[in-house]
């Protein structure tokens, strides 16, 4: 099995989610190297270690062009406030979200991948989205050539704001369906369009193969491991930390994608203290880390952080694999035990190994009140995502002065995974208490209050006309993807 291999078919023949057979090593001379270099060097490098086939000339060119799309010429910059905790933006992208750090990256790897491995087909890309996802991955294939893209999202869940992102999407190639039922119900029908005959069949006489654009693909982990070397690789440079020092990252958490690329990132030789798993209201992993018990069988809020509001965070199966020691056939097991039963446990031996997390959760009110607090205090405007995990960052010091009053400090990196101006409704009542119906005036006042800078992105559409307004029942999707075809 090859990296090309992984991207192209996203998933394994028996479901199973495709993982490397080591981690490979970064040694303290290529980190000083790491440290001399721009972000898209930085990506390139890890790539490189992950895509061995793949020429190291070409990986370059791919994240130039990928991180040029950013504003302001940094993909991942870190920021420090005035509480001695350090930001890791990373929604500077086209869509203002961290999933353009990897689907700006991932249609180089695959159109790549298909050239190594020889496949002539199409590709036809199928995506089911909560709202961010879609978008991005919009942007990162459209006007591809050999790819056509779909996304379906649920008509009444997503935001106003992304939305309108997805449906003016430009492009001869993209296509965009609301469907009438939750997330849950696009993701099952994909994967039954995904699995049906009469789908393959009609692929096959068309010319088409089928790919996945969502974060169980290995070409959406392996770019966002490069960011948290970078972040190391930017607190050594300006002198925070020597090499070897240990850093904390806290990242809000949905479908474990994010998080487990620092988890690969430590076991590739990042001095990583502790990993803290910030959750919302819908706190299954919270449960999970605190018990060894997995139980995605309890009530689904809706939170104003809906990218993660997930029960089945699909890439845990990925650390539950290593916990194990490796064991594909138990982990195998247990992901059967979470579809038939919605529930498995881990064994306490497998829970111990897990000490390097920390996870907790914040519920509404303590989102709102964080976000509120940290402009307050330090003039630094967050997303509601953003939010949960800065609250839980704050937490989790607490609790480690308390427990161990002579530890040494660890730096602490808080990662932002989008603009609050994706938010813009959320996060001007956290900021100020006022509701507003029209997203526009929601950043509009953001604007004035943070003085922060609107991205291009959202403001290019605020006059455009959306493009796409076909809704269908979960039963009609596949009738779509016909007519796209
Ligand atoms: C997707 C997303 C998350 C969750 O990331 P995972 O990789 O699914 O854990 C958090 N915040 C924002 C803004 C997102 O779009």
């Amino acid at each position: 099995m090859t990296g090309a291999e992984a991207v192209v078919k996203g998933i394994a023949e028996d479901g199973g989610l495709f993982v490397p057979e080591k981690f490979p090593q970064v040694s303290p001379a290529e980190f000083e190297e790491l440290c001399g270099m721009d972000y898209p060097e930085r990506a390139a490098f890890i790539l490189s270690k992950y895509f061995d086939e793949y020429d190291k000339e070409e990986l370059l060119a791919a994240t130039k062009e990928a991180y040029a799309q950013f504003e302001d010429g940094d993909a991942a910059p870190l920021v420090r406030l005035d509480n001695g905790m350090y930001m890791l933006e990373l929604f500077h992208g086209p869509t203002c979200a961290f999933k353009d750090m990897a689907l700006t990256v991932l249609p180089h790897l695959l159109r790549k991948g298909c050239d190594l491995l020889g496949i002539k087909e199409k590709i036809l890309i199928l995506v089911a989205t909560s709202g961010d996802t879609g978008k991005a991955a919009l942007e990162g294939f459209r006007d591809k050539e050999g790819v056509k893209i779909m996304v379906f999202y649920p008509d009444d869940g997503v935001s106003k704001m992304q939305k309108l992102q997805m449906c003016t999407t430009d492009g001869d190639n993209v296509n965009v369906v609301a469907v009438r039922g939750n997330f849950d119900d696009c993701q099952t029908g994909v994967k039954r369009i995904m699995n049906s005959e009469t789908c393959k069949t009609l692929l096959k006489e068309r010319g088409y193969l089928l790919s996945s654009a969502n974060s169980i693909n290995f070409g959406r982990l392996a770019p966002q491991i490069a960011y948290y070397f970078s972040a190391y690789c930017d607190l050594m440079t300006s002198d925070q930390i020597t090499f070897g020092d240990k850093v904390d990252f806290c990242v809000p958490t949905g479908n474990f994608g994010n998080i487990l690329a620092a988890y690969y990132a430590k076991e590739m030789g990042l001095p990583v203290g502790t990993l803290v798993c910030a959750s919302n209201k819908n706190n299954v992993l919270t449960d999970f880390f605190a018990s060894g018990n997995y139980n995605a069988r309890r009530p689904f809020y809706k939170t104003m952080s809906p990218s993660m509001d997930i029960l089945v965070s699909s890439n845990l199966e990925r650390l539950l694999f290593e916990l194990s020691g490796r064991n594909a056939e138990k982990t195998a097991e247990r992901m059967k035990a979470l579809s038939q039963s919605g529930k498995y446990s881990v064994t306490p031996a497998e829970l111990a190994k897990t000490k390097g997390f920390y996870a907790d959760y914040t519920d509404e009110d303590g989102t709102v009140e964080c976000i509120y607090d940290f402009f307050m205090d330090y003039g630094y405007p967050m997303d509601t995502h953003t939010g949960v995990a800065m609250s839980v960052a704050q937490r989790y010091e607490e609790k480690r002065k308390k427990d161990d009053p002579k530890a040494e400090p660890v730096p602490m990196v808080v990662v932002s995974t989008a603009s609050p101006y994706k938010f813009p409704q959320d996060v001007l009542y956290a900021l100020t208490g006022n509701d507003v119906k029209d997203s526009f005036k929601g950043v509009k006042r953001i604007h004035l209050l943070t003085a922060m800078k609107v991205p291009e992105s959202l403001k290019a559409i605020r006059y455009k006309t959306p493009r796409f307004k076909t809704v269908v029942g979960v039963d009609k999707m596949f009738e779509e993807v016909k007519k796209f075809l």
